[in-house]
């Protein structure tokens, strides 16, 4: 393929501007089959800010990343065109003008055959993102790793913020609700009625004593029989617990593990994949050595390899 990672035999890990990967930066998505984008925004966050920082510090801490998956057997360089078409321009000041500018471009990465790999940003970037591809896709299918459900109905009288996206997409249409998975969710809520919208709408949760009781094998089995047709990945990196991952807005303790967050994302594999994301990484709030944003670069790896496969 055209685009390769940055030979690390030539250049060390640790050199040059960082991109994902090493990845080439190209602003024209045209030709590529796989588009690594970053979303700067994190104006829907309603306690820790921060997460506008995340791309840049994924792309970071993406440098050592070795370009084949032993585990899934895969090259995706050898497989895909792919690069890093670097962020979107996304309006501090205004949801809505971040919102149009999000779903402009991920419809021009769209338009040109590419799948967007997006790295946010707080959760309320997903929304213009699901927009965008349910335009060319039809509604679509979503699998949400992810501590908290995101399909409240509104916060201070506002629509959009992270903790609605879902509702939202589900309102508009851009996601069909009975091929629409959540997984990971737990904490405390405001109550059972939190759950009305799940019943009226029929989506799927597994909470996160189900995938510890049941396990990783069958959480994966639940997702492939739930999730049909055109589908994107969200993984709201606060799914983790946060000993592994604390760099983020709304920390829930009792969550997954890194290790359990890469088999899931690995699991994906053979389901109509049209894009995904990572979100909700505060590099303000990272523990030492980076390593919520080490993971996140790695599930979006896997997530690119399970695209591959
Ligand atoms: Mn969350
Ligand atoms: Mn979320």
């Amino acid at each position: 393929m055209t685009h390769q990672p940055r030979a690390s035999f030539k250049s060390p890990r640790f050199a040059q501007p960082a991109t994902f990967m090493r990845l080439p930066h190209v602003e024209d998505p045209k030709g590529l089959d796989v588009a690594i984008v970053g979303v700067p925004y994190d104006g829907g966050t309603s306690y820790r800010p921060g997460a506008r920082y995340g791309p840049r510090e994924i792309r970071n801490q993406s440098s050592l990343i070795r370009s084949y998956s032993y585990f899934q057997k895969v090259a995706p360089f050898d497989t895909f065109n792919v690069a890093d078409v670097g962020d979107i321009d996304a309006p501090p000041v205004s949801i809505e003008k971040a919102y149009d500018a999000i779903e402009a471009r991920i419809g021009t990465i769209a338009d040109a055959g590419a799948r967007p790999i997006v790295a946010g940003g707080d959760h309320s970037i997903t929304l213009p993102v699901l927009r965008a591809l349910a335009t060319r896709h039809g509604p679509l299918g979503l699998v949400q790793f992810d501590a908290h459900i995101d399909t409240w109905d509104e916060y201070f009288g506002g629509k959009y913020f992270h903790g609605t996206p879902f509702r939202r997409a589900i309102e508009e249409g851009v996601i069909d609700g009975t091929r629409f998975i959540q997984v990971g969710i737990r904490g405390p809520m405001y109550g059972e009625d939190d759950f009305d919208f799940h019943r009226q709408h029929g989506i799927t949760m597994i909470d996160i004593e189900q995938v510890k009781d049941r396990g990783i094998a069958w959480t994966i089995e639940e997702i492939h029989r739930v999730v049909t047709g055109p589908a994107y990945m969200t993984f709201d990196i606060d799914g983790v617990d946060p000993a592994f991952a604390p760099g983020t807005g709304t920390p829930e303790i009792g969550g997954l593990t890194s290790h359990d967050a890469q088999r899931l994302v690995r699991g994906l594999a053979g389901l109509n994949l049209v894009g995904g994301d990572v979100v909700e990484v505060s590099p303000l709030y990272d523990g030492p050595g980076q390593i919520t944003a080490v993971l996140a670069s790695n599930l979006m790896f896997e997530f690119l390899c399970a695209l591959a496969k």
